[in-house]
């Protein structure tokens, strides 16, 4: 292989690089690459594509690291850091963005909003990447009338498991192109990828609306989901007292810049409290950047670099209506309470394109996140929670649900030949094509 002894002796088998790339934001599994390819240049991936090919070792691409559940790791084979692959160029003639895979969608939001352009869809926390958020799909809170991230790629650049650096698009190489968009690294590690992008507001004004009753929340979810009446809509259940929850309802809409604003029109016919609704003007670059504090707030307890059992589901929305209560009262789910984020949020059916994003049927539809820290001193608590989480996908599963892919669960072949359903043909023959010694991202064990 070209540049091999450069890989060997590179300085990414330094020790550091070795055990970064063998743990993730899961803190759950963790196993060892031979070496780490801090990737400079495309060309630098398809020689370590190819060299792994050859050998038969597998090849994981790392972006932000957050992955949950080793998935992005590479037992005994090499780990692709994208990082240093971030260049961002915004294209505002053609509304669309050029980002190196490694770049992080906080430079994405950058690089777009100095144009007054963004993505219509963006993950919650911006430090993922963009090669690992269009590789899973990427749920944001536009998602109820945009989609996923995946549905506004205009191009990617990939390289295949034969080491072929290649570009598609829906004209050109579709067959490619839609194994790699949520196709979990399968066939391709992206390299960089052209994002359409829209119009962005200069200011949001945001309301957070709580109901006590979960019936009246997703009364009102179902409502938001079908109107267009909001940019975003996330929403979460919130311990309360007395063991019980309320539902919160995060709703966005674009200021038009003209006081008084008509609130009324928008949440006048909802059913949450009026009593504690919050109402509060933000730039829409402070709306984007809102899970910073977040962030910030939980490394200084600490509970950031703590292991996290998560796990995240898509439900039919009646399903949900049916499932999220009595879960929330089981005893297996009673950590939530103290130490993590219950997110709903809705999403259309109709707007989720991408052939590889799973989905239930129907047009109403539910995003479930059971986010949520485990004490690392106690690994029994962390196989706990696993297992509630393997629990609760078998229940969602007889529902009509689906796993949103990237969750702390182990999964079989025979689990993902069922979550793919009527389009595992279409992957596994992508597979065979793009990938025929299955050494890409075997960190999500599809294959036996
Ligand atoms: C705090 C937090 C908030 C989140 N919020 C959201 C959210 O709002 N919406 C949402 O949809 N998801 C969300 N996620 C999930 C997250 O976006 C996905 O897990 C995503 O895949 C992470 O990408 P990464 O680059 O950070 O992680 P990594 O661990 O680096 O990668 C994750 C997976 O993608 C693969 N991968 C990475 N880069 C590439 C590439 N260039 N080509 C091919 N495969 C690649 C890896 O091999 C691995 O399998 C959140 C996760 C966390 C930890």
């Amino acid at each position: 292989m070209k540049g091999s002894s450069d890989l060997i002796q590179s300085p990414g088998t330094r020790a550091e690089d070795l055990a970064r790339a063998a743990d993730d934001f899961g803190h759950i599994v963790g196993s060892r690459p031979l070496g780490v390819l801090a990737a400079r240049s495309a060309d630098a991936v398809r020689d370590l594509v190819a060299f792994a090919g050859e050998h038969g070792l597998p090849v994981s691409a790392r972006g932000g690291g957050q992955a949950l559940y080793g998935q992005g790791q590479a037992d005994g084979g090499y780990v692709v850091d994208m990082g240093a692959l971030n260049e961002v160029r915004c294209v505002p003639e053609d509304r669309t963005l050029v980002a190196g895979a490694g770049a992080p969608w906080r430079e994405v939001v950058r690089a777009a909003l100095a144009e007054g352009l963004v993505p219509p869809v963006l993950p919650d926390h911006l430090g993922s990447s963009v090669g690992g958020v269009l590789s899973t799909g990427g749920f944001g809170a536009a998602s109820h009338r945009y989609g996923a991230a995946t549905d506004w790629v205009r191009e990617v650049e990939v390289v295949t498991g034969t080491g072929e650096l290649l570009t598609c698009s829906p004209e050109r190489r579709p067959d490619l192109f839609d194994a790699v968009l949520a196709g979990l690294g399968q066939c391709a590690l992206i390299v960089g990828a052209t994002l359409r992008l829209v119009p962005a507001p200069d200011r949001v004004r945001r309301y957070r609306l709580y109901h006590h009753s979960p019936g009246t929340y997703f009364t009102d979810q179902r409502r938001l989901a079908r109107d267009a009446r909001f940019s975003q809509v996330a929403g979460q259940a919130r311990p309360a007292l007395g063991g019980t929850w309320d539902y919160m309802i995060e709703a966005v809409a674009p200021h038009p810049g003209q006081l008084p604003y008509e609130d009324e029109l928008l949440i006048g016919d909802l059913d949450h409290d009026r009593d504690t609704e919050e109402i509060e003007d933000l730039s829409y670059a402070e709306y984007l950047h809102r899970m910073d504090r977040d962030e910030r707030m939980l490394r200084a307890t600490g509970e950031w670099d703590r292991p996290h059992p998560w796990l995240t589901l898509l439900l039919p929305e009646e399903a949900a209506a049916a499932l999220v209560p009595p879960m929330l009262a089981e005893e297996a789910q009673q950590g939530l309470r103290a130490c993590g984020t219950v997110q709903l949020r809705p999403l259309a059916g109709h707007t989720l394109r991408t052939p590889l994003l799973r989905r239930p049927p129907g047009e109403l539809l539910c995003l479930l996140s059971l986010m949520r820290t485990a004490p690392p001193e106690h690994p029994d608590t962390v196989r706990r929670l696993v297992a509630a989480n393997r629990a609760l996908y078998e229940r969602a599963t007889a529902v009509g649900g689906v796993l949103h892919p990237g969750g702390a669960l182990p999964m079989t072949p025979a689990d993902w030949r069922a979550h793919f359903g009527p389009v595992w043909s279409q992957l596994a023959r992508a597979k065979d094509r793009f990938d025929p010694y299955a050494v890409l991202t075997r960190g999500y064990r599809l294959w036996p």
